[in-house]
Parts: C-alpha cells; sequence; structure tokens
C-alpha cells in the first residue's frame, strides 16, 4: 500500500512574532497583538514570553493586561500579515503543488507524489522548516504523519520550534497516550460522558465497542472510533478546487426565537445541501456562524472524516454547533450562516459506513419535485416554521411577508 507523507506546518505565535521582527527591541518580551489593554476586543496572538504569564489568544484585552500589565500591547497591521504569509507558502509551493493553504500560518503538503525528489521524505520535511526560518526569520513547527490529522498533533508536539514525525504504522504508539480532547471529534459533551466512562486518553478509547460509540454519540461516535485509530482520509485541497459552499440569511431585525432560528438553519442546510448534490460534492468540514446583535461574529466548525451530503446529517451537525454559540452567547442574532468546506468530489468509502442509496435516492427525488413545482413544494417540519414569517414562492424561495432577505 501506498503509504502518504504528509506535512503540516504552523508558523509560531504567527503576528507576534512579525512585530518582534519589525521591532527587534521587543524580542524576549510578552508581546500580545489585537489592540490595547483598554480596547475592548480579544487577544489574536501572544508570544511565548506572554503565554508564560497565562494570557491565550481569545482572551479579552483587559484579562491580558490584569495578567501580563508589563506586556507590549499592539493592534497589528492584518497587511502586513498577509505579505508575510504570502512568502510563507511561496516557500512551501517549492516543495510540492499538493499545498493546501489551512490559514495565513498554517499550511498542509503532501509529499507522497514527489517521491522521485526526494529520497529522504524527512529530510525534505526538515529541509523545509529551515528554508522557512532562514527566508522569513521566524520559527515554525512541522509535523510529519501519513495523514492531516496524525501531522497536526504532531505539529502540536513539536511546538515551538520543533521537528516531530509520526512513523507510518506508529499512529498507535503515538495516540496511546494522548488526551482525548486532543481529538478534533471530541467536544466538551463528548469529554464529560467519556470521563464519566474513565476514558481519559486516546488509547481507553479502543476499549469501547464501534456501537457502543454509535449508540453513545451517534454519527459523532464512528468519528470518534476513526480518529482514535489515526484513520483520516481527507485529500490535501489546494486552491484550484472548490473551497466551499455557504449560505447566509442576515435578518431585517436581530431574532432571539430559538425555534426560528433553528428554521432558518434547516432551510440554509437545506439549500446548502442541494448545492453539494447539484456538484457532486461532499463536505469534511461544517460550519456554522453567527453574528450577534453587537456585531461580534463567531464560528464553530466540525470536522468529519466521513464526507457528508446528506440534509439530514448536515443538518444535525449544524444545529449541535448552533445550540454551542447561541448557548454561551444569550444575545440576539443578526445573521447566521453554514457552510460545507473541505469537498470532496467521491462518495464516502463503503468501508467507513454502509452507504444510504435510499438516502441518496431521496435527495434526488427531491429535487426532480422541486425542479417542476419549485424549492418551496417540499419542505421539512422545521423549516414549515417559517410559514409565519414568509411566503413561500414557487422556484424562488422563501420570501419575507414584507420584504426580501435572503441571500
Ligand atoms: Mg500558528
Amino acid at each position: 500500500m501506498n503509504r502518504r507523507y504528509v506535512v503540516h506546518v504552523d508558523i509560531d505565535a504567527f503576528f507576534a512574532s512579525v512585530e518582534v521582527l519589525l521591532d527587534p527591541s521587543l524580542k524576549g518580551k510578552p508581546v500580545i497583538v489585537g489592540g490595547l489593554p483598554h480596547e475592548r476586543g480579544v487577544a489574536s496572538t501572544c508570544s511565548y514570553e506572554a503565554r508564560k504569564y497565562g494570557v491565550r489568544s481569545g482572551m479579552p484585552l483587559r484579562k491580558c493586561f490584569q495578567l501580563c500589565p508589563r506586556g507590549t500591547f499592539v493592534r497589528g497591521n492584518y497587511r502586513v500579515y498577509e505579505a508575510f504569509s504570502e512568502k510563507f507558502f511561496r516557500v512551501l509551493h517549492s516543495y510540492t503543488p499538493d499545498v493546501e493553504e489551512a490559514s495565513l500560518d498554517e499550511a498542509y503538503l503532501d509529499l507522497t507524489r514527489c517521491r522521485p525528489l526526494y529520497p529522504s521524505f524527512t529530510a525534505a520535511a526538515r529541509d523545509m522548516k529551515c528554508r522557512v526560518e532562514k527566508e522569513m526569520g521566524i520559527t515554525v513547527s512541522v509535523g510529519a504523519a501519513p495523514n492531516k490529522i496524525m501531522a497536526k498533533l504532531a505539529t502540536r508536539m513539536a511546538k515551538p520550534a520543533g521537528f516531530f514525525e509520526v512513523p507510518a504504522g506508529g499512529e498507535e504508539n503515538f495516540l496511546r497516550g494522548l488526551d482525548i480532547s486532543d481529538l478534533p471529534g471530541i467536544g466538551p459533551k463528548a469529554q464529560v460522558v467519556l470521563r464519566m466512562l474513565n476514558v481519559q486518553r486516546i488509547g481507553d478509547l479502543w476499549g469501547l465497542p464501534r456501537p457502543t460509540l454509535r449508540s453513545l454519540f451517534g454519527m459523532g461516535g464512528e468519528e470518534i472510533y476513526l480518529q482514535s485509530r489515526g484513520i483520516d482520509a481527507r485529500p490535501i485541497v489546494t486552491r484550484s478546487k472548490p473551497k466551499s459552499v455557504s449560505r447566509e440569511t442576515t435578518f431585517l431585525q436581530d431574532l432571539w426565537d430559538e425555534r426560528l432560528l433553528l428554521a432558518h438553519l434547516a432551510y440554509l442546510c437545506d439549500r446548502l445541501t442541494l448545492a453539494l448534490r447539484e456538484d457532486h460534492l461532499y463536505a469534511h468540514v461544517i460550519e456554522v456562524k453567527a453574528r450577534y446583535s453587537d456585531f461580534r461574529t463567531e464560528i464553530k466548525r466540525r470536522l468529519v472524516v466521513m464526507p457528508l451530503q446528506e440534509m439530514g446529517k448536515i443538518y444535525k451537525i449544524a444545529e449541535e454547533l448552533f445550540r454551542e454559540l447561541f448557548a454561551s452567547s444569550r444575545l440576539a442574532l443578526r445573521l447566521v450562516g453554514v457552510k460545507a468546506a473541505e469537498l470532496v468530489k467521491s462518495r464516502p468509502l463503503a468501508l467507513f459506513e454502509p452507504y444510504s442509496e435510499r438516502q441518496e435516492r431521496l435527495g434526488q427525488a427531491l429535487d426532480r419535485v422541486r425542479g417542476k413545482y419549485g424549492f418551496g413544494s417540499i419542505l421539512t417540519v422545521r423549516e414549515r416554521m417559517l410559514d409565519s414569517v414568509y411566503d413561500f414562492e414557487p422556484r424562488r424561495g422563501f420570501i419575507l411577508k414584507t420584504a426580501s432577505l435572503t441571500k
């Protein structure tokens, strides 16, 4: 079997490192990027020196200042960071065309196709690290492994400024001792349940049979089963492929009613899955976006090893993500959106899950009826909730009784 060699590269404390590079007098000092201490908002990055004081990215600036009053606070300049980011990716693209730009300072590379160029993948990955650091003047952490999840976990071990490799076949050894919270598929709620069962380490998960995980967490259980064994078939997603499909709605008036919000979410998922079916795409990532009455925007994302296309499954995940956002904010919403990302063209492998042909036929039948009679001709019970607020117009979907508002 042709094992893949995936490299995950992540710049250490990116924004803060750039600030130090621009002003060398900051070297060795705690630096917090995101705003001044008295300003609203949160830290977007902090240097490792600042982290020693307990400061973390995502923390309100006031709190950062309480913990680290001697830190240097800077607002930061996104344009400058973008320029650095471009340089970062230029170096990486010289190693392989299979580069996925996961964020400004984070990338996945698949070296497998470039085997003839590299007698040793390990040497290539180390060389990449050195070259990025030399050309940019800031340190990066590099993880290498047979797939994306493992490579990212390896990078975590490598931080800061290190290199860590999980060799093919070494997945279980590496995972065994890690805490269950390290797996992206295990959210806070699943953690509580698992810890009650005295499952603390990833190795402890292997004792739980697949059906048990399924009955505990449904689809999420299947994810946990696969991830805990280091299984992840997601490909590198380069720029040329479609990146994502999203649907969102801005409300005319901020909306509080959870049932109505969920109805909107169902409608958005319905339209999203229609687009996925049209392009024969399956999503590895589902994201929900909420904008609150104070204009703050928050996003929650869930990674799934089995790519999804079905409305029911995507809605279920979207609903969970939405509830997490809505429960913590206690604010009315101005906008809600759902996004499918890390798209692939192939159906999920039967290996992962007996593929439901019935579900697929249902989707096709739905599309046929709607093609004839309009989108509003068939709706889920949840979507029907919107009846009180909207009119369904054949071929146009939901039209607000007073004015149009959906994108
Ligand atoms: Mg980083």
